[in-house]
């Protein structure tokens, strides 16, 4: 089984300040664990239409976003997320990865594949760049999947240590699609906590600090995989963020390498069974190169 990788060398060229955690070399540490890979295909990315981005996000955003003229200068769209020269080409390649990967698997070049590409996107709300994020990247997929791929039952799968507050209020009521995450609470951005009103679409599972490979995974297996299993999803979308690992800066959750081939072997099994193997991951989280590199590995190794 050869996995599709999609990226472009591109996605380096969105620059935020010295210093900040969500940096180009994050994409580099992906591609050398994605490369020790015995069998897989790397394509560049293409960028997102329009008609896509609208199917997300609202047309004064989408506008604003189109129009911003840095001057060769860093823009800051709120406190953490910053726009410069390279922000646009990367961001419009972020989330066409993403539309490209669901493309191909529906056409069936391939049944799964990874879009290795920053920034992430799923803290972008519908007119809102947040946490690093400006464009939606998975949100826009699933619902790029439902409208031109003609699928009722998509399902989005998020195991970033944050809560995907975007991919939620995008997706959140959206009849063909089904969101589900665990993340680390409380933790920023502070939304999904237990108990907290949703949609009835989204399923939402918290971890409290500390907690590690055993607590993740009885999540998984007591209330997200079988939620999955019961919805018989067509196709599975991943946000593939790998910052609940031991090792990284921005979170407390205690997560091993192997964690995230346990995790993407239960998704591997579970679109097999409904969705004809179709599974796309898109790069969320992760701000520890050596955790990154590893972690993706491990995560692609049980998809090819
Ligand atoms: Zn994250």
């Amino acid at each position: 089984m050869t996995l599709l990788v999609l990226s472009h060398g591109d996605c380096l060229g969105h620059r935020p300040p010295d210093g900040h955690p969500e940096r180009p070399a994050r994409l580099e540490a992906v591609m050398r664990g994605l490369e020790q890979l015995d069998d897989l295909v790397i394509e560049d990315a293409r960028s997102v239409t329009r008609t896509e981005l609208d199917l997300a996000h609202g047309p004064n955003y989408l506008d604003k976003i189109e129009n911003l003229d840095s001057a060769g200068r860093l823009i800051a769209l709120d406190a953490d997320t910053h726009f410069g020269p390279g922000s646009l080409r990367a961001v419009k390649l972020a989330a066409g990865a993403a539309c490209q990967g669901v493309d191909r698997v529906m056409k069936g070049d391939t049944r799964r594949a990874f879009a290795a590409v920053r920034p992430p996107g799923h803290h972008a709300e519908s007119a809102r760049a947040m946490g690093f994020c400006i464009y939606s990247n998975i949100a826009i997929a699933a619902c790029h999947a439902a409208a031109c791929h003609d699928l009722d039952r998509v399902a989005v799968v998020d195991f970033d240590v944050h809560h995907g507050n975007g991919s939620e209020a995008i997706l959140a009521g959206n009849d063909k699609v089904l969101f589900l995450s665990s993340h680390q609470s409380p933790l920023y951005p502070g939304t999904g906590r237990p108990g907290a009103p949703h949609a009835d679409n989204v399923r939402n599972a918290v971890l409290p600090p500390a907690s590690g490979s055993n607590e993740f995974r009885d999540l998984w297996l007591e209330h997200l995989l079988p939620e999955i299993d019961r919805y018989r999803p067509q196709l599975i979308l991943v946000s593939a963020g790998f910052d609940a690992h031991w090792r990284d800066p921005l979170a407390q959750l205690q997560l091993k390498d192997d964690d995230y081939y346990w995790i993407a072997e239960r998704l591997v099994e579970l679109a097999d069974r409904h969705a004809a193997g179709r599974l796309v991951a898109s790069l969320e989280g992760g701000y520890d190169l050596q955790a990154l590199e590893a972690s993706a590995l491990a995560f692609a190794e049980a998809l090819n």
